[in-house]
């Protein structure tokens, strides 16, 4: 008998652009570079050339600044997805440890983390380093964040848990064999490929209906009992 891929969960991860925000990081700092931002990231989706040297080039390209990093943390926050705060806020309560694992830039993504809850050891992104005028240097080249198969991999790396990943991406499909449950978060994106491979498929913008897959009935009746949590349980009975 193979492991049952149900709740209840221990660990919760997320991806961040177009799972707990509507947006793409890297497409909102492309500014006037953003059609040929989108041609390196479609080159290395058809296999032309490597995740890797296409990671790189984009923010060469857009080389952002600390504060155009600093200012995508707010759009980050302002593009939340309806019930991202509830649905982390009443994890939490729950017990179960709560992370974030994205390929987007770490400064804005622990920003937006940090307004949802999260500590920020518990959020995952690659890092850049700017000069002394806050000008872009580099990123963090040993980051598994920045090419493919690197979410799998820091999983992997993790203590054993029972871990659902929740994400809308090819990316996050590639932890599906080391995690409990993939669910895939269709609410902004919908990729036929990533929800071939998921146990569940959301597929509306609002992430308090992923209660019903990341919970147990009981887990479910211990949030409706606490009064803190009662505005998470009114979202995920909204009609769809
Ligand atoms: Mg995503």
């Amino acid at each position: 008998m193979t492991e049952s891929r149900q709740p209840p969960f221990d660990r919760i991860v997320f991806d961040c652009d177009s799972t707990l925000s509507s947006i793409e990081g890297i497409d909102v700092l492309g500014g006037e570079h953003r059609a040929e931002i989108e041609a390196l990231t479609n080159a290395a989706m058809a296999g032309e050339v490597s995740l890797d040297s296409v990671y790189g080039k984009r923010l060469e390209r857009i080389a952002p600044s600390r504060l155009q990093v600093a200012t995508l943390g707010r759009t980050y926050v302002e593009n939340a997805l309806p019930g991202a705060r509830e649905l982390v806020a009443g994890l939490a309560s729950l017990g179960k440890e709560v992370r974030i694992v994205s390929g987007g830039l770490h400064l804005a993504v622990v920003a937006f983390g940090q307004w949802l809850g999260l500590q920020s050891l518990h959020v995952h992104a690659v890092k850049i380093y700017f000069d002394e005028h806050s000008h872009y240097r580099a990123f963090e080249k040993t980051s598994p964040l920045a090419r493919s198969g690197g979410k799998r991999e820091l999983v992997q790396s993790w203590e054993t848990k029972r871990t659902a990943f929740v994400g809308d991406g090819i990316t996050d499909a590639e932890v599906r064999d080391v995690v409990s449950s993939f669910i895939c978060f269709a609410g902004v994106v919908k990729r036929d490929e990533v929800a071939a491979q998921a146990d569940a498929v959301i597929e509306e913008p609002n992430l308090a209906k992923l209660v019903d897959v990341l919970c147990t009935d009981a887990e479910r009746a211990r949030l409706a009992r606490d009064p803190r949590q009662r505005n998470l349980v009114r979202l995920a009975d909204l009609p769809a």
